[in-house]
């Protein structure tokens, strides 16, 4: 699936999806989880992005995928070892995400110490909304973001509440990876993940950008 980036103007299939676990210190707690000191980095393969309007397709190796809605931000110029002060500058534009997870296998995988690729990586568990420019965000961590399911609020927060800012996680990210064109950062979730069950209807806001609307099927 191709992201359209409304700053550069041109469509382009995202190189690699970079997600950030436990930024919001109510989500960490309620996974009975600290903190961490430094960002917490995975990541998601291209293939499992969906767009709005789509479906998640629960997997039949899952019996509890759960909803983790996030803002997400799509990196605009190329960089590495980016300094936080310069970080927002690569930001092409901000929609909001779904970062799904099969929390029973990444439960498993925690307690073995085996990686979260499974867990995250099926496809159809990336839905991403339509981007707005960057310019229209000045400050990406002055937004409220919420998930709604068949009209019930379930997770309602605010990204100033981030343990990491945006522009932090940016320059931590690139000190590892070098930041493309395309690539989109999913920054954690506020707290109230849940299980969705299949018929579900999700609507994920992020400030004014567009809702993101997806069923899960
Ligand atoms: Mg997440």
């Amino acid at each position: 699936m191709e992201i359209y980036l409304p700053t550069l103007n041109q469509s382009i299939r995202p190189g690699k999806i970079l997600c950030i676990g436990k930024n919001y210190a109510r989500h960490a707690a309620e996974m009975h989880s600290a903190v961490p000191e430094q960002p917490m980095v995975f990541l998601k393969p291209s293939t499992a992005l969906v767009a709005n309007g789509g479906r998640i397709e629960i997997p039949p190796a899952s019996f509890e995928v759960h909803h983790e809605v996030e803002l997400v931000a799509a990196i605009g110029r190329t960089g590495k070892n980016i300094d936080v002060s310069e970080a927002l500058n690569y930001i092409d534009g901000y929609a909001v995400g779904l970062d799904m997870t099969a929390r029973d296998i990444q439960q498993r995988a925690k307690e073995k110490g085996h990686p979260w690729s499974v867990a995250k990586g099926f496809d159809t568990f990336a839905p991403i909304g339509a981007f707005v420019a960057a310019s229209e965000i000045p400050n990406p961590q002055n937004l409220s973001i919420s998930l709604t399911i068949n009209g019930e609020v379930r997770q309602e927060g605010h990204t100033g509440d981030m343990v990491f800012p945006v522009a932090q996680l940016i320059s931590f990210c690139s000190t590892i990876f070098t930041l493309e064109p395309g690539d989109l950062l999913y920054t954690g979730t506020p707290e109230g993940v849940g299980a969705v069950a299949i018929g579900d209807k999700l609507v994920a806001r992020l400030g004014e950008v567009p809702e993101l609307h997806v069923e899960v099927h």
